[in-house]
């Protein structure tokens, strides 16, 4: 396509709503656009630096790759241009038209029109090109992919509101210049000076040096003698960055502030990151590390088809984004960057599979993020506290899979519990069995829906009577997790609403002093006669040795699927096989008492059935059928009125 005339196009529903935020309401530290469109830049650098390994021939013409930045004061311009792979116009249109993200369209929908939490949502989600309309009312793309015909350039034009104009041109350099005219309140950005300063301060270490016409060149006006000489030559540009890739320097040499921003830059986040961790390994196996925890879950951290994981350079030369063979899916919220010295450049995805030298790295490193959680959890445990609450639940499907790492984990798990004061979770299971009561060999646990239900369960009576602390759980994940796990630190988990609860205290010769009693205790009268009711609907009736101020309370077998999971696996459209309950009541209760002398037969079981269902909803489960249960008390009520 060439010399064509302009065609409009339209851009996406999500890239428009996306541009609209840009130009309209974010205002606040509107510099990082430039970050944005150098970090554009170095990956098309980075690119070609790739694909030239096979064809040398894409940079015969120009092999020193670089980012220019050049302004003009008059005309409110400034350019951004690279020498790096460039796109065709396909990819032009796929990739400044569209938004390609999954999940956009939800992320989108989630924005709340306030400016600070959108500005935050924003970060998590990557501002990217777009950014450029932060600070320009026009922006022109110039590009031409590397190894295309000079006449297949292409120049995109938008004005970022509903469309952008394309067209054909000739005589285009490889690579891609992006020229933003600036918005007169942004004129700051074309301002020698402060250009520079941005530089230095998100790309410094980029590894491709970012050049500006040196300062001190003259640029002898007209009317000057030797005007002709000087418009001849060529303006001298100098490199205003480092141009190391900063993993690639020593720990020493690298300031906090540096890799911030350099975090900034690999994961498109506004924020500082949480705590990093940058390891040059030396050995059988040699590879530069850098990895970050970050503040926030990224929006889409539940999402399955998200691309992940880190960055891989193998000797420097940038690979591939998203390398996620490098950490287990529990830890695909890290960020950052791993180069190889070993692994051949020519590496694709199936090969990372299957490499054992991937396998090393990864198990090394995923030891090292565990390591750098746990020494935050021992020196700033309030800032774990903060990593818990944003990826706890996440962590604990680690927890769950990761079978070499499992002690590693349960250690950082934090659960909220009876002795807390409120939902957080914050007690690990250390400090649990530091305050466990004399004799208790047990850790006990409680799952629902929500920790209200939990805590006030009538499951919990006799453990708060007795003073024992019972772990409170409320993630959808944590009935999954208590599955997998069985013991932490040869203490082993008791969930106490199932089967027949251990009291700390209660040896063995208790146990069976205890099973002998309850023989002789469910030799109490109402055990048939409740189970002559409930036949239909439970497994058993007994007494309980878990109540003692509910009347009667409802408990799950050994080995049958948690309430929790059931709904879980219910909603997903799953039949579940019916598993009865078992039926408890306190005989201590002055309902059972009453019930006991009841004489007729139908009223007791219509108040064995209002038991039930109660027993039901104090656990946060739904009653089969309510209405009855709801005719059934008013029944009652109206008794108790007439008399
Ligand atoms: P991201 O960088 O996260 O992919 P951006 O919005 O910054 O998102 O950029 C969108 C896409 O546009 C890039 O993925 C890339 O394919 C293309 N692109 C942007 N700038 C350039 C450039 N200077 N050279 C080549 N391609 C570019
Ligand atoms: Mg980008």
């Amino acid at each position: 396509m060439s010399e064509a005339q302009a065609e409009t196009h339209q851009f996406q529903t999500e890239a428009k709503q996306l541009l609209q935020l840009m130009i309209h309401s974010l205002y606040s530290n509107r510099e990082i656009f430039l970050r944005e469109l150098i970090s554009n830049a170095s990956d098309a650098i980075d690119k070609l630096r790739f694909k030239a390994i096979e064809d040398g021939e894409l940079i015969a013409d120009d092999p020193d790759y670089r980012i220019d930045i050049t302004f003009d004061k008059d005309a409110k311009t400034l350019s951004i241009a690279d020498n790096g792979i460039g796109m065709s116009r396909e990819e032009v249109i796929d990739h400044l038209g569209t938004i390609a993200k999954s999940g956009t369209a939800e992320f989108l929908s989630q924005l709340s029109g306030d400016q600070a939490k959108d500005t935050q949502l924003i970060g998590q989600f990557g501002v990217g090109f777009y950014s450029a309309f932060m600070v320009a009312d026009e922006v022109e793309v110039r590009t031409r992919g590397a190894g295309l015909s000079t006449d297949a350039g292409v120049l995109w034009r938008s004005k970022g509101e509903d469309a952008y104009e394309l067209e054909g041109i000739d005589e285009l350099p490889r690579g891609t210049s992006v020229i933003l005219h600036l918005k007169e309140e942004a004129l700051e950005f074309a301002e020698d000076f402060r250009l520079r300063n941005i530089v230095r301060k998100y790309s410094d270490h980029i590894g491709v040096p970012v050049r500006m016409i040196k300062s001190d060149y003259d640029q002898a006006g007209e009317g000057d003698e030797d005007a002709e000489k000087v418009v001849s030559s060529e303006p001298e540009f100098e490199a205003v960055n480092s141009a190391q890739a900063l993993w690639t320097r020593s720990r020493s040499e690298v300031g906090d502030d540096e890799y911030k921003e350099f975090y900034k830059s690999v994961s498109h986040d506004f924020d500082d990151p949480m705590s990093w961790s940058h390891n040059k390994v030396e050995g059988k196996l040699e590879y530069t590390s850098l990895l970050y925890i970050p503040k926030r879950a990224p929006f889409d951290l539940y999402q399955r088809e998200v691309p992940r994981g880190l960055k891989l350079y193998v000797q420097r030369v940038f690979i591939m984004d998203d390398a996620e063979q490098f950490l287990p899916l529990y830890l695909r919220f890290m960020k950052g960057v791993v180069d190889s010295n070993d692994l051949p450049l020519n590496v694709s995805r199936e090969i990372l599979q299957q490499d054992e030298r991937v396998t090393s790295i990864r198990n090394a490193l995923t030891k090292r993020v565990l390591t750098m959680m746990d020494t935050m959890a021992k020196k700033e445990p309030e800032d774990y506290q903060a990593l818990w609450d944003e990826f706890g639940e996440v962590l604990k499907e680690g927890a769950g899979e990761d079978f070499a790492n499992r002690e590693a984990l349960a250690k950082l798990l934090r659960f909220a519990s009876t002795k807390g004061d409120s939902n957080t979770k914050s007690v690990s299971l250390e400090t649990y069995l530091e305050r466990k009561v004399e004799a208790q060999d047990k850790i006990y646990y409680i799952c629902a829906e929500t920790f209200e239900t939990a805590s006030r369960s009538p499951h919990l009576e006799i453990f708060k009577d007795r003073n024992v602390e019972v772990l409170v759980m409320f993630d959808r994940i944590d009935e999954w997790l208590m599955s997998m796990l069985t013991e932490y630190d040869g203490t082993q988990f008791v969930d106490v609403m199932r089967g027949d609860v251990t009291l700390p205290g209660e040896s063995k010769n208790d146990e069976e002093n205890a099973a002998g009693d309850e023989k002789k205790e469910d030799d109490h009268p109402l055990v048939e006669r409740i189970q002559g009711v409930l036949t239909e609907k439970v497994e058993g009736v007994r007494t309980s040795k878990r109540l003692t101020q509910s009347p009667a309370c409802l408990v799950l077998a050994e080995d049958a699927m948690g309430a929790q999971m059931r709904r879980i696996m219910e909603q997903s459209g799953q039949a579940m096989p019916e598993a009865k309950p078992y039926f408890e009541f306190n005989p201590d209760h002055p309902l059972l008492s009453r019930l006991d002398s009841e004489p007729d037969e139908d009223r007791f079981a219509e108040l064995v059935e209002i038991l039930f269902d109660q027993a039901s909803l104090a656990e946060g489960g739904s009653l089969q059928d309510p209405a009855q249960y709801v005719d059934r008390l008013n029944r009652l009520l109206l008794e108790l009125l007439d008399r």
